[in-house]
C-alpha cells in the first residue's frame, strides 16, 4: 500500500462498546510500525474511554490519535495528552452528531475527522450529506487544521470530498477490493 502511494496508514480501533465491532489494538499498531518504519500512522479510536489507550498507542509507534466528540471524556485534556506523548490529535464526529458540537474543541486539535458512515463495519455506503460538515469546518479553521473523511470513500466520490475541503481521505474497501492499488490511490486523490 505504501509502495502504491498511500501516505498515511489509518488504523481503526473499536472496542465493541462505542462501535458494534472489535478490531485491532496497540499490538497490531506496533506490528504495522515494524513493517513500515517511516509511514505516518493515524489511529482512529472508536472507543468509549480513549484516555486509557493513548499512551499504549504512542508506545506502539502511532504518530496521531483521533478521539470521538461523542465520548464522555474531557476533549481538551485528551488532546493535551496526545501532544505530551508526541502525537498530533484529532476530533471525530459521527453522522448523527452536529458538527457545531465540536466548535469549542477545535482549538485544541490538529485535525477534524468527519465520519461518512456510522462506525462499525467496512463496506457501508458513503453519506454525501456529511460534506456540509466538511464545508463548515473548512470555513472555520482555514488551513490551520487538516480535515479528514472516513467511510465509503472511493474514486467515484473522492473528488467531491476534496472539493468540499477534505485533505485526508481514508479508504478501506475501495482500496482493498481493488486489483490495482496505485490506480485506486491516484483516483482517491481526485486525479491531483
Ligand atoms: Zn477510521
Amino acid at each position: 500500500m505504501v509502495a502504491a502511494g498511500a501516505e498515511v496508514i489509518h488504523v481503526d480501533v473499536m472496542d465493541g462498546h462505542f462501535a458494534p465491532n472489535l478490531s485491532m489494538g496497540p499490538a497490531v499498531c506496533a506490528a504495522i510500525r515494524r513493517a513500515v518504519p517511516l509511514s505516518f500512522i493515524d489511529v482512529h479510536l472508536m472507543v468509549e474511554r480513549p484516555s486509557q489507550f493513548l499512551e499504549a498507542f504512542a508506545q506502539a509507534g502511532a504518530n496521531h490519535c483521533t478521539v470521538h466528540a461523542e465520548v464522555d471524556e474531557p476533549h481538551a485534556s485528551l488532546a493535551h495528552t496526545c501532544h505530551r506523548l508526541g502525537m498530533t490529535a484529532g476530533i471525530a464526529v459521527n453522522p448523527p452528531t452536529p458538527v457545531e458540537r465540536i466548535e469549542s474543541m477545535l482549538e485544541h486539535f490538529d485535525l477534524a475527522l468527519v465520519m461518512s458512515v456510522n462506525p462499525g463495519f467496512s463496506g457501508q455506503a458513503f453519506m454525501p450529506e456529511v460534506l456540509d460538515k466538511v464545508r463548515w469546518l473548512r470555513r472555520k479553521v482555514g488551513t490551520r487544521m487538516r480535515v479528514e473523511i472516513d467511510g465509503g470513500v472511493s474514486p467515484t466520490n473522492a473528488a467531491q470530498c476534496v472539493e468540499a475541503g477534505v485533505d485526508v481521505v481514508v479508504s478501506a474497501s475501495a482500496l482493498f477490493g481493488s486489483n490495482d492499488y496505485a490506480a485506486t490511490i491516484a483516483g482517491l486523490r481526485g486525479g491531483r
